[in-house]
């Protein structure tokens, strides 16, 4: 069975139909991107997934590893092997990164580490991702900026160990060096954890370049009106959304 389904996904917020059946696999191993103009429902969508309560699932169902998980709360969801980027607040008052990625894997895993393994296996993936170490010992709450963020997110990845994760990349203003973490952090990922299934949400066309998907899907106006290979984000690339709009 795949890993992770979206089944004919119809969501109201504020009694405003967004998603107008959305049908979209992911299979255990692939990388998949939706992309869409602004407005065509993608934060929609991420929210959904996340299980955010101001979106209303009016019809179709998401699925994880056979599993209707439509109704399932946030926090299960995290629990249950989906890792969803923007789940954790990224400020939090007084504590370090090490800690908050102490306190997420407690949650998702039930097992506490020692401060000591937690350090050596944060150390381990720093190197590995081309941070600086000094990284665990900054405070949440102190301005990170959105490079920051984006390895705080993919440090929490590699350390939560998912089965299927979710990334939203609707924070504008990431330069390059931030999308490169974000792909980096999928290939490093992915050479311990082949399995992994990855959803990345985006309007950055150019972290294409760099995540390399398997899949690519054009989402306008609520239905995802396209999907292909990698000829799909050339094709985006030279022409915009404008051929898929009509
Ligand atoms: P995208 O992320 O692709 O730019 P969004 O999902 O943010 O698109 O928005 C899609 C449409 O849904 C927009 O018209 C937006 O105004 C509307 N929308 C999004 N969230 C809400 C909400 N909470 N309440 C009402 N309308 C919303
Ligand atoms: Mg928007
Ligand atoms: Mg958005």
């Amino acid at each position: 069975e795949p890993l992770f389904q979206i089944e004919d996904l119809h969501v109201t917020a504020e009694g405003h139909e967004i998603l107008k059946g959305v049908d979209l696999t992911v299979g255990a191993g692939e990388v998949h991107a939706l992309m869409g103009p602004n407005g065509s429902g993608k934060s929609t969508l991420a929210n959904t997934l996340l299980g955010s309560p101001e979106y209303e699932v009016t019809a179709g169902r998401i699925l994880f590893k056979g599993e209707d998980i439509t109704d399932w709360d946030t926090d299960v969801r995290g629990k249950s092997g989906m890792f969803l980027a923007f789940q954790y607040p990224q400020e939090i008052a007084g504590v370090s990164v090490i800690n908050f990625l102490r306190q997420a894997l407690s949650a998702r895993k039930g097992i506490d580490l020692s401060v000591l393994e937690l350090r050596l296996s944060i150390m381990e993936w720093m190197e590995r991702l081309d941070m600086d170490p000094s990284f665990a010992d900054r405070y949440l709450n102190e301005g990170f900026s959105g490079g920051e963020k984006k390895r705080n997110e993919i440090l929490q990845m590699a350390i939560l160990e998912p089965e299927v994760a979710i990334l939203d990349e609707t924070d504008s203003g990431l330069d390059i060096d931030a999308l490169k973490v974000v792909a980096k952090g999928v290939q490093e990922v992915r050479r311990d954890r082949p399995d992994l299934g990855v959803l990345a949400i985006t309007h950055y066309q150019r972290l294409l370049d760099h995540l390399q998907p398997d899949v690519v899907h054009i989402l306008v106006d609520g239905r995802v009106v396209d999907s292909g290979g990698p000829e799909l984000a050339q094709r985006l690339e030279a022409e915009g959304y404008d051929a898929w709009k009509a």
